[in-house]
């Protein structure tokens, strides 16, 4: 017999999960927002997103502090006092997690920390209390993927212990050339560590566009990291002096290292749920499949964000969020798009959206490409820009973007420009005659265009 009743009962507090909860109680609904972490804001606000681009942004000031002796400023090598930056990092974090608590409150969500499982279509076990509910929605995210046969150690870290900054190993293996790896290989390697990248396919950022990730590839090179791509680590041996990795592939060899951090994927949480005691479907990862209004199978229940598998990206699930709160409260809504952005905030950033040339290429989508180089950007030189790029894929018969992707300092601010001429259906010649302040980087775009369109004078 359940104890207690919600209307509507959120699982999981993460951007997809609180967006959710937020938007019901603004339309209306009495709702009840579960999560066991002590604050709210998931794994991007408290140990992802947030956090992440604390430490990119020191690295980044590092980084442009040395290279300012190019300008005849020389400021001397950074002390780094590493407790004071984990500190500032937390501080970060808690002022946001502190400012979701102040918008539950306020919306009267009530926020109960704690497991939540399915025991059956309408209830619901949260640490041993019984729920009954009338609409539910999963958001309990992802976690890391842990490879099968490494041994434990404390030295090796996943994302959450690598963010967690405990020290600044002199030697840093990461696995994984995804966007967590390599984001965080631009942390240490700017703190200090020689980092060694170590990624299966071959090319870093697998999926982007492999123009720009050859100029991001020689970017983090020239930072002192070392890529090897199309390798893979066939064994690792933990021993007092180093963990040892052994590797296969383009590269031969042993690479020692006094951290190593894993970033190899993330997996869905599903299975956290127990999703099948209320009917939901759930595939082996661990997805829950959902339509476009994030309906799962089973009456009254919602998916929301990674659990719904990829592009898992916290904007995405907040769109969801939105969504699913919207139909339970009986309005017509839908995630009617696939437009969404990636950004990598590396150094430099790497972003994109839409299709890549190669997949368009791929899929047989007629398709030309036009792009203008950062080398000719007076924004980006005189700002201390190094090499980037803005390059378009466009139709050649309606001249509508298809796909966008940028490398270049705040490359993935200026992505928004595309993905809303993408979503409105924008052409080149809307892009090329809007004018763009001068002198910006956002020029880049509507450079491309102008060339696209044989206008171009800057180049
Ligand atoms: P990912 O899937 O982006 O990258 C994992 C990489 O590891 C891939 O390139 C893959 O080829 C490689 N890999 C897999 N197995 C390997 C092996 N055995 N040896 C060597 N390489 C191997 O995953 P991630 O970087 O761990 O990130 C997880 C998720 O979190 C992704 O969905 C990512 O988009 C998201 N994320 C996004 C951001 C952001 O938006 N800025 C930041 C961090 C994470």
């Amino acid at each position: 017999m359940a104890e207690k009743h919600a209307e509507f009962i959120v699982l999981g507090a993460g951007p997809g999960g609180y967006a959710c909860a937020f938007r019901a109680a603004d339309l209306g609904c009495k709702v009840v927002l579960v999560d066991p972490r002590a604050t709210l804001g998931g794994v991007c606000l408290n140990e992802g997103c947030i956090p992440s681009k604390a430490l990119l942004h020191a690295a980044e000031v590092i980084r442009e502090a040395g290279e300012i002796s190019d300008w005849g400023i020389a400021l001397g090598k950074p002390k780094i006092d590493l407790d004071a930056l984990r500190a500032r990092k937390e501080g970060i974090v808690e002022h946001l997690t502190g400012g979701l608590n102040g918008l539950a409150t306020r919306r009267k969500v009530e926020v109960i920390r704690g497991t939540a499982k399915f025991t059956g279509p309408r209830s619901i076990d949260i640490d041993g209390e019984n729920w009954a509910f009338d609409q539910a929605v999963i958001a309990v995210g992802s976690s890391p993927v842990q490879l099968p046969g490494w041994p434990e150690d404390e030295r090796i870290w996943d994302s959450t212990a690598a963010l967690d900054l405990r020290e600044v190993p002199k030697r840093l293996a990461i696995v994984g050339g995804g966007i967590i790896g390599l984001e965080m290989a631009t942390v240490y390697s700017a703190l200090g560590s020689q980092v060694t990248v170590v990624e299966f396919m071959d090319q870093i950022a697998p999926g982007a566009d492999s123009e720009a990730v050859r100029i991001l590839h020689a970017a983090l090179t020239d930072q002192g990291i070392t890529i090897h791509t199309s390798t893979k680590v066939a064994e690792v041996k933990a021993t007092k002096p180093a963990l040892v990795l052994r590797c296969e592939g383009a590269f031969e060899g042993n690479i020692k290292a006094d951290a190593v951090i894993q970033a190899v994927g993330r997996r869905a949480n599903g299975p956290k749920v127990a999703p099948q005691a209320a009917g939901v479907e759930m595939d082996a990862r661990g997805i829950i499949a959902v339509d476009r209004a994030c309906r799962t199978n089973a009456d009254g229940i919602f998916a929301i964000g990674d659990v719904t598998g990829n592009p898992m990206l916290a904007h995405r699930a907040t769109h969801q969020g939105h969504v699913a709160a919207e139909v339970a409260s009986g309005h017509a809504a839908a995630l009617d798009t696939d437009l969404i952005p990636s950004v990598a905030y590396t150094s430099p950033e790497l972003a994109w959206a839409g299709l890549t040339q190669l997949q368009a290429k791929e899929q047989g989508i007629a398709h030309k490409v036009a792009s203008f180089p950062w080398a000719a950007s007076g924004r980006n030189l005189s700002s201390g820009g190094g090499d980037g790029l803005t390059k378009l894929v466009y139709c050649p018969e309606t001249h509508r973007l298809l796909g966008a992707t940028l490398i270049g300092s705040n490359a993935g601010e200026l992505l928004a420009e595309c993905v809303l001429a993408m979503e409105m259906g924008a052409t080149l010649e809307d892009i090329a005659l809007t004018v763009h302040a001068h002198p910006t980087v956002s020029e880049t775009v509507a450079f491309s265009a102008e060339r696209a369109l044989g206008t171009l004078t800057d180049l």
